[in-house]
């Protein structure tokens, strides 16, 4: 989470306000070592301690990284081809594309102006290639605005790149339509009806299992 070239001497006390989960104190040194937090309610964090990232089983299942410069717009093609999944499930997919997840499969689907309900299979090569763009370039940015950042500012910077996830209801940076939001998996989605669906807003099924 955050590197400290000298870890306080005294023992930490982890609370609410200081979600401490792990601190290292690497042997040998000048007392540098670094803490892991984890905040929220749902606890999931794990620690691998290995001398290669794939021996993390994780780590082994993980798709390739897209901002790789090798990973070229025929090999996303060839992820996407025969996957009858919704974008936004295939996106945020770590076993198919490793570090997009919630927050920038929204984003990069709103850069290509795609729904997030269109079926991967479905891409004409066009908009293969238009995906492949936006996802190289919201993620690019992203990279490129977190930079020489400490964790605690990551965050805050994060949200104001974001131009639809988490606004729901604030108007799209684009077209000014509102950014509106649909469950989706386990979570929730936001997407700009204007730029994403032709205007239409999509069917929100969490919502019409209660009218029914
Ligand atoms: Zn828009």
């Amino acid at each position: 989470d955050r590197w400290k070239d000298a870890l306080p001497v005294e023992p930490p006390r982890p609370g609410a306000k200081n979600p401490l989960a792990l601190r290292v104190r690497l042997a040998g040194g000048a007392g540098d070592g670094f803490d892991l937090t984890e905040a929220g309610t749902k606890k999931g964090l794990a620690v691998h301690v290995v001398r290669d990232p794939a021996e993390v089983p994780g780590v082994a299942r993980l798709g390739p990284d897209p901002l790789d410069p090798g990973f070229g717009l025929e090999d996303f093609a060839a992820l996407l081809r025969g996957d009858r999944r919704r974008l936004k499930g295939v996106l945020r997919d770590q076993s198919v594309l490793a570090g997009v997840g919630n927050a920038y499969s929204d984003e990069v689907l709103h850069a290509a102006r795609m729904s997030p309900y269109k079926l991967a299979s479905s891409l004409t090569e066009e908009e293969t290639a238009r995906l492949y763009e936006a996802l190289g370039d919201t993620l690019r940015d992203a990279v490129e605005r977190s930079r020489g950042l400490a964790a605690g500012e990551l965050k805050a910077e994060k949200k104001l790149g974001l131009r639809v996830h988490g606004r729901t209801g604030q108007p799209c940076p684009v077209c000014g339509d509102t950014v509106r939001e649909v469950s989706f998996a386990d979570s929730s989605l936001q997407y700009c009806p204007t730029c994403q669906t032709r205007g239409k807003p999509l069917a929100d099924r969490r919502l019409s299992r209660l009218l029914k």
